[in-house]
């Protein structure tokens, strides 16, 4: 039977990304040696880490000003990289789920943090509007994608300090304004590539912007500079999952950049809301303002809650993949990141509408 994989992440990548990647294990670059057995000081993989930083600038339209960075420790160790880096009295959050939520907590390990507003009242459904950002901020903080809970800020925010961004979840699915950012960060395993690396993307002129002295693996400037033969190679980098991540970016850019990923990506939700909103049997958890383009929230409508279990297991019976609710939510979450074809979107409203259909 076909698989439809809707998994949150890690999850479905593109199907010439993970052929490239098989075929470079088995031999990197015509090398007659694989990948994962190459020296990560190898002329072919220099190439691959500047074309790698070459394709983040050119999708993204990142400027120079800029340093790109592929780094361990997934986003949670960007939690506290970046207060160490960026903090010197006080940080300000917005805390729109339990991933801002982490990253306020390893913040206030480096000095004050202010939670601007949160939406935790309502189990965030929502994204806060009308917060006030104070002028004495270091930084302000924002989760652009809230994975686990569907909601999404559409647009680059409007800041009058430096704005940091989780964008774990959401980089790469719509053209983004990096010059209104100071810093970029996430984890590759959604858009950009497997679990095992992390993405930043940083203003120069942040770098120990903190004053504070940090080991050397947490000071961003360790990562940057020709004195390293490349950014991003001052001990061997994430060899594996940068090449994939290469090889996931090769692909968003043949399939027209993110400007078609952003289109594709909104006809994908439309089709999914339009039939949540229809369908008498299920109802959205997300306020319909903030509904992510990447993870579908949905649980079963009133009067219908006795169906879950059931309707779980009729959707696994015809291929739908990792569609579990995260237990915070509860019923369904489909993750349609850039990767997952309007096919498998299809699949699964045919699958609601059967569903319906037979009660
Ligand atoms: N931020 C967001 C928005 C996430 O969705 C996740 C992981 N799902 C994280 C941070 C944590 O990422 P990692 O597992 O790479 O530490």
């Amino acid at each position: 039977m076909k698989k439809y994989n809707f998994n949150a992440g890690p999850c479905v990548l593109p199907r010439e990304a993970v052929d490239a990647a098989v075929d470079a294990i088995r031999d990197f670059d015509g090398t007659g040696i694989g990948l994962l057995e190459i020296s990560h000081r190898t002329p072919g993989w220099e190439r691959v880490m500047a074309e790698t930083e070459q394709l983040w600038r050119e999708l993204l339209g990142i400027s120079d000003d800029y340093a790109v960075m592929f780094l361990g420790g997934g986003a949670s160790t960007q939690f506290f990289e970046v207060p160490a880096n960026l903090l010197k009295t006080k940080a300000a959050y917005l805390q729109t789920g339990v991933w801002a939520k982490k990253a306020i907590k390893e913040a206030k390990f480096f000095g004050e943090v202010e939670v601007v507003a949160s939406s935790e009242d309502k189990n965030y459904s929502y994204v806060p509007k009308n917060y006030v950002v104070p002028a004495d901020a270091d930084y302000f903080h924002i989760t652009t994608n809230n994975t686990i809970y569907g909601t999404e800020i559409h647009e680059d925010i409007d800041c009058p300090v430096t704005l940091v961004a989780d964008m774990s979840s959401d980089i790469m699915s719509r053209p983004v304004d990096v010059s209104k950012y100071g810093l970029i960060y996430g984890g590759a395993q959604k858009n950009v590539g497997p679990a095992g690396v992390a993405f930043v993307i940083v203003r120069k002129d942040l770098f120990n912007s903190s004053g504070r002295p940090m080991p050397t693996m947490v000071n961003y400037a360790t990562f940057v500079g020709a004195e390293r033969r490349g950014n991003s190679m001052f001990n061997t980098p994430p060899v594996f999952p940068i090449y994939v991540m290469y090889q996931t970016l090769l692909w968003v850019k043949r399939q027209g950049g993110v400007e078609a990923m952003w289109e594709r990506n909104k006809a994908k939700a439309m089709l999914l809301y339009n039939e949540i909103d229809r369908n008498p049997m299920f109802v959205g958890t997300a306020a319909k303002e903030d509904r992510s383009l990447m993870n579908v929230c949905f649980v079963m409508a009133s009067g219908y809650e006795d169906k879950e279990a059931e309707f779980l297991k009729f959707a696994q019976e015809r291929g739908m993949v990792g569609i579990k609710g995260h237990r915070s939510v509860g019923g369904f979450r489909a993750s349609i990141y850039n990767a997952c074809p309007v096919e498998a979107v299809e699949a699964l409203v045919a699958c609601m509408r059967e569903f319906a259909a037979g009660k």
